[in-house]
């Protein structure tokens, strides 16, 4: 029987083994699977009270595993957040020049090769999480699904588009400079826009229409490589990007998420005005549920597809030998701030706060209840180091958290005179302001910003002359629409940017000029090559 103890609850006393450990692991290690989806808010998942079906399967997990209540990525978007999942590293921690993690960086990766597991990624086709980032290294097998025929293309007309060098487009141009000339510009963007829409070819299938493999091809794969894998303990990275945009869920999900049969067309109706470029954010409202409709049937998606995986693994026999972590890059916007999609000009909780689901066999996860104190990504490899008993690199910036998790104890109280080990400070959370594309490397030198966040409190600054910082009380204004420096957070303000200083102080100090060289080699030498 589990002990109480804490004062979050139940210590989980069983970490020995039920029985003996699973032949497929010769040398007694558990496997760990890592599911990171794009674009997945931890508002929108089953488990932290959302009203729609989207993680009947998750839900179920969750109820199996450590619940991370308030788990807070280290940047946003991807290329931003994946270096502290998979190398415990602050994005920016080489410098804003460097994105991805740098040539003989240690990651999760290669740390558990080294341990003797094998091996695989399988990633759906993020342009951010490819070899050009380095994210391959450390993996026997790596597949990022760029070359997915993206049909979704030659689907698509839309304002941005133009009509091209026809006699049609010289008219439309003309037309255009006309109405702007007498103040009719909406008016014809929304002529143009619902033209456009009219003489789109017909499409009969969603599937034409998504630019991403969806995770039924992932899994499939993973499957096959698993099959593969023979004795060895595995490490299997999936990164599915079912809810990223456009949102063209496979008709299954949709359909058992909502009842009804998707139409193709209206789908992409909806995309399309979704990325209009011309309306403000009331002019997207009535469109709104709409999109997020089809953004949730992506969820449903993963749910169903990791259901798959589960059920493969059991079986192969590879379940109960097999640590599961669950997470997101970070999540999407849908006009909680007037922004859509996730684009690095604010940090709000809709963009930084993720799910996290530990799922460790035999330790049952339920009855412990995890603290409500942020954890950062940045924690995460050494936490599932530590579970599989690999030790961690001391490259790595985060630490080991399993142990409180285990016991239920806070990690981020300082007067906590009772912790493990020396309270970690709060969350950190940073970005190149409005880098919206690191391909480029003079994209990439742009004002950092910065947010702190600790179990009540968030600071966000732009680290630039002159910028002021805002400081918000999450308990009192959950939607961060108010920010404030009076009474509590007066206090909260000056020890946010205490953090922030030490933050930068120990990000200039830090920095590893070799690994720095090194990826900006890299670069160049992806520039000459094109
Ligand atoms: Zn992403």
């Amino acid at each position: 029987m589990p002990e109480k103890t804490g004062e979050y609850g139940w210590a989980w006393l069983g970490r020995e083994r039920k029985g003996s450990v699973n032949q497929n692991s010769a040398q007694g290690k558990q496997s760990l699977l890592l599911i990171t989806v794009d674009c997945l808010r931890a508002d929108h998942c089953g488990w932290h009270g959302y009203a729609r079906p989207t993680t009947p399967f998750l839900d179920s997990l969750a109820s199996e595993s450590f619940v991370v209540p308030q788990a807070i990525v280290a940047g946003a978007p991807t290329y931003y957040s994946i270096p502290a999942i998979l190398a415990s590293r602050m994005p920016l921690a080489l410098g804003r020049g460097v994105i991805g993690v740098a040539p003989g960086e240690s990651t999760l990766a290669s740390v558990l090769r080294e341990s003797g597991y094998a091996t695989g990624a399988f990633c759906a086709g993020n342009p951010y999480i490819s070899p050009r980032f380095g994210y391959d290294q450390g993996f026997d097998v790596f597949r990022d699904f760029l070359d997915f025929d993206a049909q979704a293309t030659q689907n698509t007309v839309s304002p941005e588009t133009p009509l091209g060098p026809s006699a049609r487009g010289k008219l439309n141009h003309a037309i255009k400079r006309v109405a702007g000339g007498v103040g009719l510009s909406r008016l014809y963007n929304e002529l143009y826009f619902q033209y456009c829409m009219k003489i789109a070819p017909p499409v009969h299938s969603v599937d034409a229409l998504r630019r991403f493999p969806a995770a039924d091809i992932l899994v499939d794969e993973a499957q096959s490589w698993l099959a593969s894998v023979g004795e060895r303990p595995f490490f299997l990275w999936l990164h599915l990007m079912d809810p990223h945009s456009p949102y063209y869920p496979p008709k299954e999900a949709f359909r058992e998420l909502t009842g009804r049969d998707i139409e193709p067309g209206r789908a992409r109706y909806l995309n399309e005005y979704w990325k209009r470029w011309d309306l403000t954010p009331s002019g997207f409202r009535g469109k709104r549920d709409e999109v997020i409709e089809l953004y949730d049937a992506g969820i449903r998606s993963v749910d169903r597809q990791i259901a798959r995986m589960v059920q493969s693994l059991r079986h192969a026999h590879l379940w109960d030998d097999c640590v599961v972590a669950f997470t997101a890059d970070h999540g999407e916007e849908f006009l909680d701030h007037g922004g859509r999609y996730h684009a690095p000009v604010r940090l709000t909780e809709e963009i930084v706060r993720v799910p996290l689901l530990i799922r460790v066999p035999c330790s049952e996860g339920t009855g412990v209840k995890v603290p409500p104190s942020p954890m950062s990504h940045l924690h995460l490899a050494p936490t599932l180091l530590d579970i599989v008993g690999v030790r961690a690199p001391s490259a790595f910036q985060g630490r080991s958290l399993w142990t409180n998790l285990q016991r239920g104890k806070v990690w981020d109280d300082p007067a906590d005179v009772s912790a493990l080990s020396p309270a970690i400070g709060p969350a950190i959370i940073e970005c190149g302001y409005d880098c919206r594309n690191p391909f480029r490397a003079e994209d990439r030198n742009v004002p950092r910003l910065l947010a702190v966040r600790d179990a009540r409190f968030k600071l966000v600054m732009r680290i630039e002359p002159g910028a002021t910082e805002e400081v918000y009380d999450l308990e009192a204004d959950p939607a961060e629409m108010h920010p404030g420096v009076a009474g509590p957070a007066l206090e909260a303000r000056k020890r946010l940017l205490q953090a922030a200083r030490e933050h930068m102080k120990r990000t200039v100090a830090g920095r590893d000029a070799v690994m720095v060289l090194r990826a900006r080699l890299r670069d160049l030498r992806c520039e000459i090559l094109g």
